[in-house]
C-alpha cells in the first residue's frame, strides 16, 4: 500500500541594507532589493526544503545546513534544495508535488513564476506551483520589510 507523508514548510527574511541580489527559487530579480541571510537568502528554496524535511520526518534546514557553519556562507540555497532531495530520495520518498505561496508586497512574482516552477521542478523532479501574494500593507511583511515564503510538499513511498 502506498504511503503518503504532508510537510509545510515556512520561511521569513527582512530585507538587506546592502545591495545583494533578490535571489527566489534560483531566479535573480533584477534590479529589486535582496534578503539579508548566511546563504543567498533564496526563501522559496528555504521553504520548500524544510517542507520536505518535515514530511519525510529528517528535521529541518538549520539541523542540516546551520547558518553557524561558514561552508553555507553565501551558498547557493537551490544546492542546499537539491541536497535535501537527495535526503528525501535516501529515505524511500519520493515527491509527489510542491506548492509555494511567496507573500510580499514588492517585488511582483508573476513575471518570474514560469521560471521559478521551472528552476523548482528541475531540482525536485516533480511538478512545483508557485503563487505570489500581497500582505495588504498589513504588519512587517505589509510595510515592504522582507518576505515571507510558505511551502507544502506531498511525498509518496
Ligand atoms: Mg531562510
Amino acid at each position: 500500500m502506498t504511503s503518503l507523508r504532508i510537510g509545510q514548510g515556512f520561511d521569513i527574511h527582512r530585507f538587506a541594507d546592502d545591495d545583494r541580489p533578490l535571489v527566489l527559487a534560483g531566479v535573480t530579480f533584477a534590479g529589486e532589493r535582496g534578503l539579508h541571510g548566511h546563504s543567498d537568502a533564496d526563501a522559496v528554496a528555504h521553504a520548500v526544503s524544510d517542507a520536505l524535511l518535515g514530511a519525510a520526518g529528517l528535521g529541518d534546514i538549520g539541523q542540516h545546513f546551520p547558518d553557524t557553519d561558514p561552508k553555507w556562507k553565501g551558498a547557493d540555497s537551490m544546492q542546499i534544495l537539491r541536497a535535501v532531495v537527495d535526503k528525501v530520495h535516501a529515505a524511500g520518498w519520493k515527491i509527489s508535488n510542491v506548492d509555494v505561496n511567496v507573500v510580499c508586497e514588492q517585488p511582483k512574482i508573476a513575471p518570474h513564476r514560469e521560471t521559478m516552477q521551472h528552476n523548482l521542478a528541475l531540482v525536485l523532479g516533480a511538478p512545483a506551483s508557485v503563487k505570489g501574494r500581497r500582505a495588504e500593507r498589513l504588519g512587517s511583511i505589509g510595510r515592504s520589510e522582507g518576505i515571507m515564503c510558505l511551502a507544502v510538499a506531498l511525498l509518496t513511498s
